[in-house]
């Protein structure tokens, strides 16, 4: 593209090599006298957003501008993510607007977790992660549960100012989004972009009734996330559709599970034979194997019987790094970010989680 062209809607360079990139429009979109980019296109016509992901320089440069704003933030999260679906450097440009913490996909909890155990694990958190939300809620963004309180939360924490909706890529912000919409005008109402050409670049507004804002900032690739290691195809395995259905595995020490390819759970010592019990989605293949046998068949099935990842990408899949666990208390949860969890009743029990390098692995007493 010789010339450069400018979003009506929002400001953004338009591109049109990268359809999931920022600012992309169709080749056709160029012929047209007015141009505006995908995501406004969406949102003007279809009152829905879309997701576009940024670098992390430009997301540092989003923060910054709503550090300097008097704005309420919603932050939402994955609750099978959370880690993986946090933003780093949020509490340093918050600096004195309030936060909702949200921790979205609660449809797909299994009934034994109690909720109130959740909020609370995210409220500490949230707090050695240096950041201190007025409230934090659970919601299902996709089912429309708990909606309307938070709706409610955010219009009575925002005091008629702005709202920046901000989260990773995949956490369902979009989602999010898209219910409030239904909440706040009601299905079929127009949504109007407004116009700033050249201004708040990648920061799409959507009216409230008082004259402020609900803002959309783009979804930010965080590079810890499970799903970033995953080719696109498999999100679907290892992101639960329905609703967890935990599996209980007896193990005797020496004994291993792999999940796909993508985590790896030895049972070190303790306590003998021993339940551990899984929550994944329903999808992931589980495979037990003696410990001692446990590398070779990783070495010889990884991309295949252990999939995802798939074979194709086993060149550049980073190698599996161990972390090791003393279980002091009954009811502890070994979580695999992005992934899911095995919550281990007895304590005095010693297992070893491995994940691709950067994922984090977090224990947490149970929710349970
Ligand atoms: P974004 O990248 O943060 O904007 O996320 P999207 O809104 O595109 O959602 C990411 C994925 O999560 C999609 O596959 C959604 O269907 C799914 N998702 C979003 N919200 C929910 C929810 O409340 N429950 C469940 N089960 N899935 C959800």
């Amino acid at each position: 593209m010789s010339e450069q062209y400018v979003c009506i809607g929002c400001g953004v360079k338009i591109q049109t090599d990268e359809r999931e990139g920022l600012g992309y429009a169709p080749p056709s979109a160029l012929e047209k006298e007015e141009i505006i980019c995908q995501r406004c296109f969406r949102l003007k016509h279809y009152n829905e957003i879309q997701d576009v992901s940024l670098t992390d320089d430009d997301f540092l440069k989003i923060l910054n501008g709503i550090g300097q704003t008097d704005a309420l933030i919603v932050k939402i999260v994955d609750i099978f993510d959370f880690n993986g679906s946090w933003l780093p450097g949020l509490h340093r440009f918050v600096g004195k607007n309030p936060i909702l913490l949200v921790g979205n996909k609660v449809d797909l909890l299994p009934k034994s977790v109690k909720q109130n155990k959740l909020i609370n694990w995210m409220k500490q958190e949230s707090k050695e992660l240096g950041l201190k939300p007025e409230d934090v809620f659970l919601v299902s963004a996709g089912k429309g549960q708990n909606m309307k309180e938070v709706a409610e939360a955010i219009d009575h924490y925002r005091g008629g100012k702005d709202v920046y909706v901000v989260g990773c890529t995949n956490v369902g912000k979009s989602t999010f989004i898209n219910r409030i919409l239904k909440e706040v005008t009601g299905e079929g109402d127009i949504i109007t972009t407004s116009h700033f050409p050249g201004t708040t670049l990648d920061i799409i507004e959507i009216p409230l009734s008082d004259g402020q804002a609900l803002m959309d900032t783009p979804g930010i690739i965080n590079h810890h996330q499970m799903a970033h290691f995953v080719d696109k195809r498999d999100l679907k395995v290892i992101t639960p559709k329905k609703e967890i259905k935990p599996k209980i595995y007896q193990l005797n020490e020496g004994q291993t599970l792999y999940f796909g390819g993508l985590a790896r759970f030895d049972y070190v010592s303790g306590g003998g034979k021993t339940s551990f019990v899984c929550h994944f989605s329903n999808e992931l293949l589980i495979h037990r194997t003696k410990t001692e046998n446990a590398e070779e068949l990783y070495k010889n099935h990884a991309g295949e019987m252990l999939t995802p990842p798939r074979q194709e990408q086993m060149d550049e899949f980073p190698e599996l790094v161990k972390q090791e666990f003393s279980i002091k208390e009954g009811k502890t949860d070994i979580v695999f970010s992005g992934l899911g969890w095995i919550t281990i009743n007895d304590p005095g029990i010693k297992v070893t989680a491995y994940v691709p390098k950067g994922v984090h692995v977090i224990t947490r007493k149970s929710l349970i």
